[in-house]
């Protein structure tokens, strides 16, 4: 039976880390980090994510606002707001949630946010340092993942770790962070062929396609450390209760949101790994804390603070 890999608490020690570092900075410098979130458009997941992310810092001592911008600007009229925002002084880190509409050309906006303010860590210059193993604002996701791992003690060095999922945002970056801690990586897709053979050589596998409980236990070599990066909304009743039977608090999900947070991972995963991440409860609240602490190096940086 999988030990789990609990999130929360580490991201609560990396928070109240930021924060002590934030209230002595200010003490010291009477200067304030300074976290702007962008949110184009209407999206319930998108203004969910983003609220906590704002509401976080607020509770850290950083000051944040989401800045709401209409879906019917153009996309040379949203990278004019976001120059302004990188020629905003008092700001440290810009965040544009993604998805954006499908209007707008994600890349050509990532690049336009100021690389020294870009707390995601998804500019160019930011994911050439990382592939340069030079520091700098990392991807937060897979951050989170590979200080998660660190903070368990798994070893990572010569250890053979397979992700599934290439996204800029979690599955590219992470296995650039894993080969710069000496792992074996091999990165699988939807082109992949014998997706579960590959995977069940694993002894590190990392779950990051956005398919609620696609990994079954065939897909797991006994005795694995897996990784759930998976964050899906399900509100297919009969679903759930083939997964998680009458588990009460999935139940309860149901009946007060309508939904339940599933991972890539199937329940049953915990009957051949080692150690696995819960969902909810694994890699989302690392994901924020690693954005709070991206701020505060931003912050520090920017104004050549140590
Ligand atoms: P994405 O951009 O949709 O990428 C999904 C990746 O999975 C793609 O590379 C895709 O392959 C691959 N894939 C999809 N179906 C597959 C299949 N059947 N077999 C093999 N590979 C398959 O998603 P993302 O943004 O990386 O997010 C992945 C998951 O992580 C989602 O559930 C998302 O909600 C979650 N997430 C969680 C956090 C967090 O804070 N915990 C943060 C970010 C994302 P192709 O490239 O071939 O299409």
């Amino acid at each position: 039976m999988a030990q789990l890999l609990e999130g929360k608490p580490l991201a609560e020690k990396i928070k109240a880390e930021v924060k002590i570092e934030v209230d002595r900075l200010k003490q010291e410098t009477g200067k304030t980090p300074h976290l702007t979130g962008v949110l184009v458009g209407e999206n319930k997941a998108s203004e969910i994510y983003l609220r906590t992310k704002e509401k976080t810092a607020q509770s850290l001592g950083i000051n944040s606002e989401i800045l709401r911008l209409s879906a019917t600007l153009s996309q040379s009229e949203l990278i004019a707001r976001i120059q302004a925002l990188n020629e905003t002084d008092d700001l440290d880190g810009i965040l544009v949630q993604l998805p954006l509409p499908a209007n707008f050309q994600p890349n050509e906006v990532i690049e336009a946010i100021s690389p020294a303010k870009d707390v995601d860590g998804f500019h160019p210059l930011n994911l050439g340092r990382l592939l340069m193993n030079e520091v700098g604002l990392r991807p937060c996701t897979p951050a989170g993942v590979v200080e998660l791992l660190k903070h368990y003690g798994v070893k990572l060095e010569g250890q053979e770790v397979v992700i599934i999922g290439r996204s800029l945002i979690v599955g590219k970056p992470l296995a650039a962070m894993l080969t710069n801690e000496n792992a074996t990586v091999t990165i699988c897709h939807s082109r992949t062929r014998d997706l579960d053979r590959v995977a069940s050589r694993a002894d590190i596998l990392v779950a990051a396609l956005g398919r609620p409980a696609f990994i079954r236990p065939e897909f797991i070599r006994e005795g694995a450390v897996v990784v759930d990066v998976g964050i899906n909304y399900v509100a297919d009743r009969d679903l759930v209760t083939s997964l998680f039977g009458a588990d009460p608090k999935r139940q309860q999900d149901l009946e007060e949101k309508g939904y339940t947070i599933i991972g890539d991972v199937h329940p049953q995963a915990k009957e051949k790994a080692a150690w696995l991440t819960p969902v909810p409860g694994g890699i989302g609240p690392l994901t924020v804390a690693m954005l709070m602490r991206n701020t505060l190096l931003a912050f520090k940086r920017r104004r050549a603070l140590s």
